[in-house]
């Protein structure tokens, strides 16, 4: 007979104990995806490395060089190794950006320099060199000539190689973590999260980020349980800690006791048992009871999900976040890749729309690419983000497009552009898709002649003046995540601020029904993409405003659905009015727990 969840937790309880007595503590952060996980922690390594720094005598100068010496061929040895496999496995052009990388390597402008600086500080070569490589990173950042720029990120890379290879300290790639762990990290980034995939993570706990955080997103399309903003969770862990990761309600509890271990069992039993009765309802279609229809979507980064989206009852994908392809590698994918990539999940929804957004880089989601340089900016929400950038890299934008299209030509695709601001960005943004099309045209590509792009709106401009971008979009998708992050001027990232981003402010609710009316009145619809979407307890509310399709994180659908089956447009409706109408958004997420709550206890 299989064994319950909670023998289970006990025999882990029991392989992790050891002789130290281990009491048990419990901390408090942000619930970020749902579950419980329970397991030994692997502790993550800061993204950058710690660089030591300590006096040195004169009598150690020579031995300073040579480990420094040691560290460059080791370095130099890696690089050629990586230079190999990617030669034998992608081609002798994409190896041959490392060779910038062994440049740096053998200038001696930079050795001799950081040698320099170590005698006359008398400190160790590793913060001499680091003191010296930023130096040189500052340089290279300002200055114009945008190929030479494009080297900082080439010192910056080679710096961390040799200051890892110097301190013993390891570069960090998700995909090394093979044995099932609960990741305990500062932070984890959106091209961390992208090695999510060919890891075996139980859990996820960090002492930054919050629920909107891109890496978090993809924990729970991935049904990772994650807690996050827990402050300075790290110094009080060992990697040889077991936790248990509540998901649900935010908390982590260190070396759990027996009686926490069953406790949790139980819950997660009856979790279990809730999430399989509300699989049994995605079978049916989303319909309010009152006969409503309310299409639900789902959010992927990656092709491969488009089967479990299909499998959970999802109506289509909303949002394709397609620059997921572009961060898990150090080059671009190619027209080709790209194109291979849209068809799989096209073909994947076996006809149902899938809604591929356009790159979405910049922000949290940097490239770690020398194909197109990023730059670090003070302000990168603010910055050189998703449409902005390919407006600016036009083979780029043009090779995505012509990918998108070529996939409509397999199955129901639409496109929508992120960040858009205005009408004249829209309009460029729509040229430059005429042109893919004229592309293919010319060259006898099939694809389908009827597809129409779609806006997101997520920024507060596009938002006031939504009725201008209803001419150049064949839909609306609200990107609450950004919408209400610049509409409240609350970075979506800072757990310190986590607490004042708030989706039932009377200023988002009253934003959302402006662009819900643009939509109306100029006959397109209007869906939202953004988290929001995803949490059962919003539902209510966005339907009762009027939006007719909600996107999210697969592993949410069936909870959504259970909610829209099991509500009236007409209490919808009156909610939405209760929300248009109050100053105070703490009120509106009273009404809609009160009604969530009755909603799931005719479950229970
Ligand atoms: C959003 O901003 O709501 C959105 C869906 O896009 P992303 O989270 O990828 O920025
Ligand atoms: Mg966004």
């Amino acid at each position: 007979m299989a064994r319950s969840f909670v023998q289970a937790l006990h025999a882990n309880s029991l392989r992790f104990m050891d002789a130290k007595d281990r009491s048990e503590q419990i901390f408090t952060g942000i619930a970020a995806s749902p579950g419980i996980a329970h397991g030994q922690v692997y502790l993550l390594s800061e993204r950058e490395i710690k660089v030591p720094k300590y006096a040195i005598l004169e009598t150690q100068f020579e031995k300073e060089e040579e480990r420094l010496d040691n560290a460059i061929v080791e370095t130099r040895q890696q690089i050629q190794t990586i230079q190999e496999e990617i030669r034998s496995s992608i081609g002798e052009d994409e190896a041959r950006i490392f060779d910038a990388h062994l440049l740096v390597l053998e200038d001696t402008a930079l050795i001799d320099e950081s040698i320099r600086d170590m005698r006359r500080d008398f400190c160790n070569v590793e913060n001499a060199i680091w003191r010296v490589g930023q130096r040189y990173v500052e340089a290279f950042e300002q200055i114009d000539d945008e190929y030479l720029r494009e080297r900082s990120s080439d010192i910056r890379d080679v710096m961390r190689r040799l200051l890892s290879n110097l301190t013993g300290q390891q570069l960090r790639h998700l995909g090394e973590i093979v044995k099932s762990r609960v990741l305990v990290a500062n932070d984890v980034t959106p091209s961390d999260s992208a090695s999510m995939g060919q890891s075996n993570l139980l859990g996820i706990v960090t002492d930054a980020g919050s629920k909107t955080s891109h890496a978090v997103i993809v924990a729970r399309s991935m049904g990772i349980p994650a807690v996050v903003g827990l402050g300075d969770f790290c110094s009080k862990i060992h990697s040889d800690s077991v936790v248990l990761v509540d998901g649900y309600d935010g908390k982590v509890v260190v070396n759990p006791s027996e009686a926490t271990l069953f406790k949790y069992g139980k819950l997660k039993d009856k979790k279990l048992s809730l999430e399989k009765r509300m699989i049994e309802f995605t079978k049916e279609a989303s319909c309010t009871r009152d006969g409503s229809r309310i299409d639900l979507m789902a959010n992927i980064e990656r092709a491969e999900e488009a089967e479990r989206a299909v499998s959970l009852g999802a109506d289509g994908i909303g949002l394709f976040r397609s620059e997921y392809l572009f961060m898990n590698g150090n080059r671009l994918p190619s027209e080709e890749e790209q194109f291979e990539a849209y068809r799989l999940a096209v073909t994947g929804m076996n006809g149902l729309p899938v809604t591929i957004r356009t790159l979405d880089l910049g922000g949290d989601k940097i490239l770690d690419s020398s194909d197109v340089p990023m730059y670090r900016e003070s302000n990168p929400f603010l910055g050189y983000r998703a449409i902005r950038f390919c407006l600016d890299h036009e083979k780029l934008f043009l090779d995505q497009l012509r990918a998108i299209l070529r996939a409509s030509a397999f199955g129901k695709v639409r496109i929508m552009y992120p960040m858009i601001s205005g009408a004249l960005e829209l309009s460029r943004a729509n040229e430059m898709f005429e042109l893919a099309k004229e592309q293919l045209r010319e060259k006898g590509i099939a694809f389908d002649e009827d597809l129409r792009a779609g806006t997101m709106i997520e920024i507060p401009s596009a938002a006031v003046a939504a009725d201008t971008l209803v001419e150049g979009s064949s839909f609306f998708s609200v990107g609450t995540n950004d919408l209400i992050q610049y509409l409240l001027a609350v970075d979506r990232l800072n757990d310190r601020v986590a607490h004042l981003y708030e989706p039932t402010h009377p200023a988002v609710v009253r934003t959302l029904k402006m662009i819900i009316d643009a939509g109306r009145n100029g006959g397109i619809g209007v869906s939202v993409c953004g988290e929001v979407a995803g949490d059962p307890v919003m539902v209510p509310l966005l339907v009762g405003l009027g939006v007719e399709s909600l996107s999210m994180s697969p592993s949410l659908l069936p909870n959504v659905k259970y909610v829209v089956q099991n509500m009236d447009m007409a209490e919808a409706r009156a909610i939405a009015k209760m929300a248009l109408e109050t100053t105070d958004g703490s009120l509106i997420l009273e009404r809609l727990l009160d009604f969530y709550t009755s909603r799931m206890d005719q479950l229970y």
